[in-house]
Formats: structure tokens, sequence, C-alpha cells
């Protein structure tokens, strides 16, 4: 799954995200509406996947570093990401 990444931005610890292989289709919504239902239960699948990740943390680093706003990345959607970003510019 990490493969989404541009090779120049590989910091090496997508070599042991428990993603690889992993269907990409969990991770990101698909193009066409997406009940909140399916959305649920597709990031669910996911989450179970980032749960047993031995570098959800600098996966969810790097998501909220380079802003990205799609998809799953150490266990959070793109809108809970946000929130954290949220929280921790309030935090200072
Ligand atoms: S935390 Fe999730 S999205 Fe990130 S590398 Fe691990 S399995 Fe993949």
């Amino acid at each position: 799954m990490v493969s989404r990444m541009p090779p120049d931005v590989r910091e090496g610890w997508e070599a042991y995200a428990a993603c690889r292989g992993a269907d990409t289709s969990l991770f990101f919504a698909p193009n066409y509406f997406e009940r909140r239902e399916e959305k649920l239960a597709r990031e669910a699948k996911a989450k179970a996947i980032c749960a047993r990740c031995p570098v959800r943390e600098p996966c969810l680093e790097y998501a909220l570093r380079i802003r990205d706003p799609h998809g799953i990345w150490g266990g959070l959607n793109e809108l809970e990401r946000r929130r954290l970003l949220r929280a921790r510019e309030l935090a200072g």
C-alpha cells in the first residue's frame, strides 16, 4: 500500500508497513459515492491493519507533515488527522 508515496519522500519506515501488499481500496475512498456505512466498514478494515503496524507513528507523522488530505494513514482518516493537527495547533 505504501508504494503510493513517490520515491523522493520515502523515509525507510515504509519497509516495515503492515499494509505492504494490502488492498489500497481499503485505505482510500472510491471514486464513486460511498455511503457512510460503507466508509465505516472500509475504514475499520484499514484501521485494523494499522493497529498491528510497527510503524504507525512515523506513518501518521509523515501524513500530518505533508498534510495528506486523503485516506487512512497511521490509523487515522483525513478528518481525524485534521482534528489532531488542529488540537496540536491549539496546544501550541
Ligand atoms: S500505519 Fe497503517 S497506513 Fe501506515 S504504514 Fe502502517 S498499516 Fe500502512
